[in-house]
This record gives structure tokens, C-alpha cells and sequence, in this order.
């Protein structure tokens, strides 16, 4: 086992940190208040190629392989204060743009990739609906077949990116018969199309410059080739997925992990009280101690999870505990980091009461952890299945030209979204 990054991986590393410290974020305080998308960091970002890291050379991206991306996405959670954009980047890699590398045909990915590359697309992910959140079974959105088209009808809610995206990946109920997991199917529906309205934007705690909104899709009329993969595969399209919603999207959160870290040592080594750094009370060392703990055993999962994927291997256990303990690691080490800053760490103008209310989110998006935890137990035959939550087994193919690749294919996935 080899835990050296490459000279190639530690230039990407330093190039993408100083890029996210000296080109975003410059107002992110101002976004953070106002709820404002900060449209011209996503330029920037389109344009140091961050949204085509994963994405092969022929759809525009730069190929970037699993572990790589992870390293790179690391560094720009480290080196972006603007939690909020990073989280709009990971939505858009891994709500949308991974759905069309593992899924899509060769006509979706050249028709959709390279703008979402350029930054001209931003894509969303709509799943959740008011009544369809853990239990994404129960989501009652409908897609009839007319023709050569399907319609559209019913609302999603949480929608990150929502009120600014240009490509929706929507899942919806095709059919009522059958097993409960072939019943739906996952339809690219690009934003113009008729009947497809953003009906509210959603304030929220932290996060707030990625824009959330509801939105609605009524009688919208999509293209039957903007269907991905076969009708009735929806559900095994999104747990093929998940793997990387969970690891991926959470590369950022040990980055600003580490971010919370530095700024913590720095104040508690030059802050005095009592005639001493306070850092050299024990009880404060402590708190510091723990944030590192935090720290390594969330990179070392995320790492893990890096190399298997990089190898062409399911990672579904080591992504799951990647999500619980980089979410939760977040959260706590933010809190953390205001206590060790006093009243300083609670006013606006520190910002750490904002990496506060940013880090809340991870334990509830992309699955909540509490459904993550079910699980691990249903991984390790202590409890039965959560309404198919876990896929036991590889995901199904979802287009007939997988299933022969499959029959050959072994136990990997081609180490690449
Ligand atoms: C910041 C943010 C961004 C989001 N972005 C998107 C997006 O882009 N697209 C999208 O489709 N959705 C998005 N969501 C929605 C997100 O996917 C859901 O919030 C999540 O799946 C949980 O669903 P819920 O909120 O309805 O909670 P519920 O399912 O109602 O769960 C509430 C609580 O009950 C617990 N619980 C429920 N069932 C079980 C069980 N069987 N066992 C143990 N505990 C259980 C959960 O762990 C949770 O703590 C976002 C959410 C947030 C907070």
C-alpha cells in the first residue's frame, strides 16, 4: 500500500489550491447574505477546467482519473472559502454529469458534456418531492409514453442548482406494475422545454450560495432519446451512483476540514490568556487534537475510496462511511473552531458561523445519514432491506449494450464515472 501522492497529483493539488485562494470567493460573505449564485466564479472555475476534471478528453473534460479528482476536489474545498460554490460544482459533477458518463448514450454524452464542461449547462439532480425523500421509491412524478416523447408531470423539492440550472436529471414513475424498483426511469430535460418552471426558491441556513428551489415539470414533453438507459432502469441508474455522490461530493468537506484546522492552530497559538497562548491549556489542545483525528480518518476513507474506484472496484461500504464521517467530521470540527475562536468565532464578520451553518447540511443531502448507517447494518446482515435502499449486489445494466459488457466485465466498473 502506497500513501505517496504522485508528483503528478501534487502538482494538481498545489495549482488547484492556489487557483480556489486567488481567483474565488471574493465575496463570499456578500453571496453568503444576498443567497447570490456566484455566476462569475463558476466561469472561472469552468474555465481552469474544475467541471471537466472527470470527464474524458473527447467530451471536453481533462480525464482526470477517481483518485485524482478526489485530490483535486480536496483542494478546492481547502482552498474555497465559498462552501456554497463547491457544493454547486459537486451537484452539477455528481447530480448530473455522472449520471450522463455512466449512463449516458454516446449521442446524450456529445450533445450534453462539453457545455457542461464549458460551464455553458449547469445541470441539477431532481429526486426528492415532499413525500419521496429517504423512501425515493415512493416519488410520484409521472412520465407517459406519447409517441415518440414522454410527458412530464409533478414537482421536486431541494433542488441544488434548481433555479439556475440548464439540465435537469429528473426521475420519474413510468409504470405501476412489476417490482417496485422497475418502476422508474431517469430523464435528461433540459430546462427550456416548455412546462418546466422554478415555482419557489428555498432560503436556507447555510450552503446559500448554491440556489434551491422547487420546481415544477408540467406536461413537459421530452424527447424519448433524452431517456437514460432502458424505461424501468431509474432506480438501479441512481444506486449505481450513489457511490459516488457519497465520496466524491464529500472531497471538499476534508478540505475545508483542514482549512478549519489551520485557522484554528493559528488563533489558539497567538491568542492570549492568562498569560498564555490559550492553545497550551489542555483542554483546548484537545479540541485541536480531535479536529486533526477528524481530519486523517476522513481522508484516509476518502483515499480508500479513491484507490478502489481508480481500480475498477465497488466501493459501496467505504463510500458510506466516507459520507458519515466527512459530513459528520465537518460539522463537528466547525463547531470546534467557533468555540476555540470565543466571541470572535460567533461574529459574522469571522465567517466561522457561516462554516458553521454551511457544514449542517452534509448529514442530510445526498442520503441522510441516519439511512447511511441503516445501511452499514444491512451490509453487514444485521437488518433486513430498506425498501432496496442497499444494492446487495452490482446494479443492474441499464442499456441492453451493458449487459453484454457486463457478462464480461467482472466484478469491476471500469474505474470511471
Ligand atoms: C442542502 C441540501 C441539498 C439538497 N439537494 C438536493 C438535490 O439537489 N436534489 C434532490 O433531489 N434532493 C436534494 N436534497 C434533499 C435530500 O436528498 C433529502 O433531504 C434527503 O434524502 C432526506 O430526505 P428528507 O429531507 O425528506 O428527510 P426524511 O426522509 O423525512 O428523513 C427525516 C429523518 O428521518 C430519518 N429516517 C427516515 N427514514 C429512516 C429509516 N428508514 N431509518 C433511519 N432513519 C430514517 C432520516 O435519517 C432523517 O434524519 C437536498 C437536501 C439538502 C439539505
Amino acid at each position: 500500500m502506497d500513501f505517496e501522492l504522485t508528483d503528478g497529483q501534487r502538482a494538481l493539488q498545489s495549482a488547484t489550491t492556489a487557483f480556489a485562494r486567488e481567483r474565488l470567493g471574493r465575496d463570499t460573505a456578500g453571496d453568503d447574505r444576498e443567497e447570490r449564485f456566484p455566476r462569475a466564479d463558476w466561469q472561472r472555475c469552468a474555465r481552469h477546467g474544475v467541471l471537466g476534471w472527470p470527464v474524458p478528453a473527447e467530451y471536453g473534460g481533462s480525464g482526470l482519473d477517481p483518485l485524482s479528482t478526489m485530490i483535486a476536489l480536496e483542494a478546492l474545498g481547502y482552498g474555497c472559502r465559498d462552501n456554497g460554490l463547491v457544493f454547486a460544482i459537486n451537484n452539477h459533477l455528481w447530480g448530473c454529469a455522472v449520471y450522463l458518463l455512466e449512463h449516458g448514450s454516446e449521442e446524450q454524452k456529445k450533445r450534453f458534456l462539453p457545455a457542461m464542461c464549458s460551464g455553458d449547462l449547469i445541470g441539477a439532480q431532481a429526486l426528492s418531492e415532499p413525500e419521496a425523500g429517504s423512501d425515493v421509491l415512493a416519488l410520484t412524478t409521472r412520465a407517459r409514453r406519447e409517441g415518440d416523447r414522454y410527458v412530464l408531470d409533478g414537482e421536486k423539492w431541494f433542488i441544488s442548482n434548481g433555479p439556475v440550472a440548464d439540465l435537469f436529471v429528473v426521475f420519474a414513475r413510468t409504470g405501476d406494475e412489476g417490482a417496485p424498483e422497475d418502476r422508474l426511469s431517469a430523464f435528461l430535460v433540459p430546462a427550456d422545454l416548455p412546462g418546466v418552471r422554478t415555482v419557489r426558491q428555498l432560503s436556507k441556513l447555510g450552503l446559500r450560495s448554491t440556489p434551491m428551489g422547487v420546481v415544477a415539470f408540467e406536461g413537459v414533453s421530452v424527447p424519448a432519446a433524452n431517456l437514460l438507459g432502458t424505461e424501468g432502469a431509474g432506480y438501479q441508474i441512481f444506486l449505481s451512483s450513489i457511490e459516488w455522490e457519497r465520496s466524491f461530493m464529500f472531497a471538499g468537506h476534508v478540505g475545508a476540514m483542514q482549512r478549519l484546522l489551520e485557522t484554528s492552530v493559528d488563533h489558539v497559538t497567538s491568542r492570549r490568556q492568562f498569560g498564555r497562548q490559550i492553545g497550551s491549556f489542555q483542554g483546548v489542545a484537545h479540541e485541536i487534537a480531535d479536529m486533526r483525528i477528524r481530519l486523517e480518518l476522513a481522508r484516509l476513507m476518502l483515499y480508500k475510496v479513491g484507490w478502489l474506484k481508480s481500480r475498477g472496484r465497488m466501493a459501496l461500504l467505504e463510500a458510506t462511511i466516507t459520507k458519515i464521517v466527512a459530513s459528520e467530521g465537518l460539522a463537528r470540527t466547525a463547531m470546534a473552531a467557533l468555540e476555540v475562536h470565543g466571541a470572535r468565532g460567533y461574529l459574522a464578520d469571522w465567517q466561522l458561523e457561516r462554516e458553521l451553518r454551511d457544514a449542517l447540511g452534509g448529514p442530510i443531502y445526498a442520503g441522510a445519514n441516519g439511512i447511511h448507517r441503516g445501511v452499514l447494518a444491512e451490509l453487514m446482515g444485521l437488518t433486513g432491506s430498506l425498501s432496496g435502499t442497499v444494492p446487495a449486489r452490482r446494479p443492474r445494466p441499464t442499456r441492453p449494450t451493458d449487459a453484454a459488457a457486463a457478462a464480461t466485465a467482472g466484478p469491476t466498473d471500469g474505474g470511471r464515472p
